[in-house]
């Protein structure tokens, strides 16, 4: 079995990344800009805001915060929305969901331009995706594609199942496994809490994706011999074993399930790490979006021979 090391590709990502910002700077250029808006002060969306924001340090870009308290109206909001839209030294902003009860989630996520929808949340994003074109990739799963092509796992022509529905991870994974080209190609079935003869499905899997968010669902017995496991869930479990109390678990019963496999994603270490990493790979696609190479005048180059490979010449 070998290890999908979640944490070794993050920091490899993020290598490659503060590189191309250093050479942005040294050649005069603004660094890329990702904000947030976070509404309200839910301590796990607080963590995980100040850990996107340590990421953009580390990379270089800017971040930028708006925090605003949990009575702030949807109007209100969606100014701030149009605010950001609007504002053109700011490439990609994130809202912290879940927001709260008295926002409509769809009418702030729809009002987003989606050139600007770095989490791939905006409906556009989403069809865009479906159809096969240039898009903004829901975190989570474009993470988990990462993880697949630098550790060169075979997709093509194999049977994934993907273990949950939810907008964010299941249903894009789902369709990102059965695009054309690697990785995808696969032969995908998308299961949920409807779904009947789970595990013998679960047995034809030579790639199986969990996300479930049920702590340690996954167990041997679903699992194929030489399997690869994709474990999205994380879980806050009691535990002596560590100063904190607690320890994080995934959807899979990993000391068991990792002896059938091919390779596994840990929980830590695995697939959360990456959620942050496409963010900014996100960010860096949306600054260069926003930024044309200096070959471009008035919207154009003219220059046949130029070979600067940015998407104003596509
Ligand atoms: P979610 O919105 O709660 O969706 C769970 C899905 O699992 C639903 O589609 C549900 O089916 C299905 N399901 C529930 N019980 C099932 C069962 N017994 N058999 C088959 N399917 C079942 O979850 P999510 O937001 O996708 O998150 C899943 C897990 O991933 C959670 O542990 C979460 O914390 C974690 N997560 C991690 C990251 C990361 O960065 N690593 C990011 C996002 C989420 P129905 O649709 O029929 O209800």
């Amino acid at each position: 079995m070998k290890l999908i090391d979640g944490k070794f590709i993050a920091n490899q990502v993020k290598g490659e990344i503060k590189k191309e910002v250093v050479q942005l700077l040294d050649t005069g250029h603004r660094a890329p800009h990702l904000a947030a808006i976070l509404v309200g002060s839910d301590p796990a969306s607080q963590t995980y805001v100040a850990s996107k924001e340590k990421s953009c340090h580390e990379v270089g870009f800017i971040s930028s915060l708006y925090k605003y308290p949990e009575t702030i109206s949807e109007q209100e909001l969606l100014s701030v929305i149009d605010f950001l839209n609007a504002d053109t030294e700011i490439d990609g902003f994130i809202i912290q969901l879940p927001l709260p009860k008295h926002i409509n989630t769809d009418h702030i996520l729809l009002r987003m331009d989606p050139n600007k929808d770095v989490d791939g949340f905006h409906p556009i994003n989403v069809g865009r995706m479906a159809t096969g074109m240039e898009a903004f990739l829901p975190a989570t799963p474009a993470g988990i594609m990462e993880l697949l092509k630098r550790y060169e796992i075979e997709t093509i022509g194999k049977n994934c199942v993907v273990l949950g529905r939810s907008n964010i991870v299941g249903t894009p994974m789902s369709i990102l496994m059965s695009r054309k080209g690697y990785p995808g190609d696969a032969t995908v079935t998308l299961c949920h809490s409807k779904t009947t003869h789970l595990k013998e499905i679960c047995l034809q899997a030579d790639i199986l994706i969990a996300a479930i968010g049920k702590p340690h669902f996954v167990t041997e017995d679903m699992v194929k011999e030489g399997a690869v496991v994709i474990d999205v869930g994380i879980h806050r479990v009691p535990s002596n074993e560590s100063k904190t109390g607690y320890k994080l678990i995934g959807d899979v019963d990993f000391d068991n399930v990792s002896k059938k496999c091919s390779y596994i994603t840990p929980v830590p270490g695995g697939v959360g790490v990456m959620t942050i990493v496409s963010l900014l790979q996100n960010t860096l696609k949306a600054y260069k979006n926003n930024t044309p190479c200096d070959c471009i005048e008035d919207d154009h180059c003219d220059d046949e021979s130029c070979d600067c490979g940015c998407h104003h010449h596509e």
